[in-house]
């Protein structure tokens, strides 16, 4: 258990992976369900809209929309997320689909790269003997 610094707060906590504290957490979860409900009755809104009529703060529901659990209704997100990858504009998450596809076509490929048996051993390290951590 590490003592980290909450993301919204800013006050310290016991953290079991979480960015955030569990007052946040617990008022984050009352934030998703209050902005979910007003997406839900006016389509097309924008986050400062939503952001004054919800009172949430922007920071929660970009929070929010980064971890997919609230998406815009509009294909590319107002411009307000892009992809962490190709810069494309997108309406939830961190990545879109394509990157999306390739960062877990990658992780499948790891976790195959796992599943191989121990490489042999008697392999001769003739190019990186001389190298010490550069
Ligand atoms: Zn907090
Ligand atoms: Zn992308």
């Amino acid at each position: 258990m590490n003592i980290v610094q909450c993301t919204f707060c800013k006050k310290p906590f016991a953290s079991l992976g979480g960015r955030a504290c569990p007052a946040c957490l617990e008022q984050i979860d009352k934030d998703f369900i209050t902005v979910r409900d007003y997406i839900y009755e006016h389509k097309h809104s924008n986050i400062d809209i939503i952001s004054k009529e919800t009172e949430v703060p922007k920071q929660i529901i970009m929070h929010l929309l980064k971890e997919g659990r609230l998406i815009i209704d509009s294909p590319d997100g107002d411009g307000l997320l892009i992809c962490e990858m190709c810069k494309k504009p997108i309406n939830t998450g961190r990545l879109c689909k394509e990157c999306m596809g390739k960062v877990s076509s990658s992780m499948d490929k790891n976790v195959a790269d796992h599943k191989k048996p121990e490489p042999k051993p008697e392999e001769p390290n003739i190019k990186g003997s001389a190298k010490i951590n550069s």
